[in-house]
């Protein structure tokens, strides 16, 4: 099936519009993430044709890849997949940001390699919201050790919270709502910890299904993959 990535794009654009309507929120507070995982760059390419600017990708070696092959200046890309310590080095050389941050050790690995380089990379903490055990993300009870020791750090913004809801069909959608509420509240209760290079301010939430009840709980990043670039076949 072919994709019309740039209408799907726009159709995207105007639901995202439409809920920060609903939410008395301006949609310009909303970055999109286009999720294009497991598809080709040629997909890529024709979204950033029609204006998208952030791309994300869930694994480390297509991310680095596609970050090789398409060397566009202007394209913020996004990690939003688990990590591993050795891959980290390769990532920091083009990578703008990275959302699955669950261990200081990775902050320590980033800083490490991308001082080298001197560059700084944005962060977000992942939080485990859905209480799943095979969700990734830490616990609320380790944000502080780990935002404690971002503090020290000169290559590492830490610019918020990032959380995975439950997997629910799209007409139970209301059911993840109180798992956003959740790393909101998170957010605001760890405030305290902001610091120079350590600030909360995005709450990356929300992707094709519950976008809607993510934007009106506070996201600030939506990261959508299958609305504009059509099912994955695994
Ligand atoms: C795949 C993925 C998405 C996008 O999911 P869709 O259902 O395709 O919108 C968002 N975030 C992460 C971490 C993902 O792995």
């Amino acid at each position: 099936m072919s994709e019309d990535i740039c209408q799907n794009l726009s159709t995207l654009n105007n639901r995202i519009t439409e809920a920060c309507k609903q939410a008395g929120r301006d949609p310009k507070e909303i970055t999109l993430v286009a999720v294009s995982k497991m598809k080709p760059l040629e997909n890529i390419k024709e979204a950033f044709g029609c204006g998208q600017i952030h791309f994300g990708e869930n694994r480390a070696k297509e991310l680095q890849d596609k970050m090789e092959a398409y060397e566009e200046e202007q394209i913020q890309w996004h990690m939003v997949g688990n990590l591993q310590t050795n891959k980290i080095k390769y990532m920091v050389e083009r990578v703008n940001w990275i959302h699955s941050i669950e261990k200081s050790k990775y902050l320590r690995e980033i800083e490490k390699r991308a001082s080298r380089i001197n560059r700084t990379i944005n962060t977000l903490i992942q939080i485990n919201i859905s209480g799943e055990d095979q969700k990734s993300g830490c616990e609320e009870d380790d944000l502080e050790e780990i935002l404690t020791y971002a503090q020290g750090l000169d290559h590492v913004r830490v610019c918020g919270l990032m959380g995975m809801a439950s997997f629910v069909d799209p007409e139970e959608v209301e059911k993840v709502r109180p798992q956003f509420q959740k790393l909101r509240q998170i957010r605001d209760n760890h405030r305290k910890f902001e610091a120079d290079n350590v600030q909360l301010d995005e709450l990356s939430m929300g992707m094709t299904n519950d976008m809607e009840v993510a934007i009106e709980e506070g996201a600030t990043m939506v990261r959508v993959g299958r609305a504009i670039f059509g099912e994955r076949n695994y």
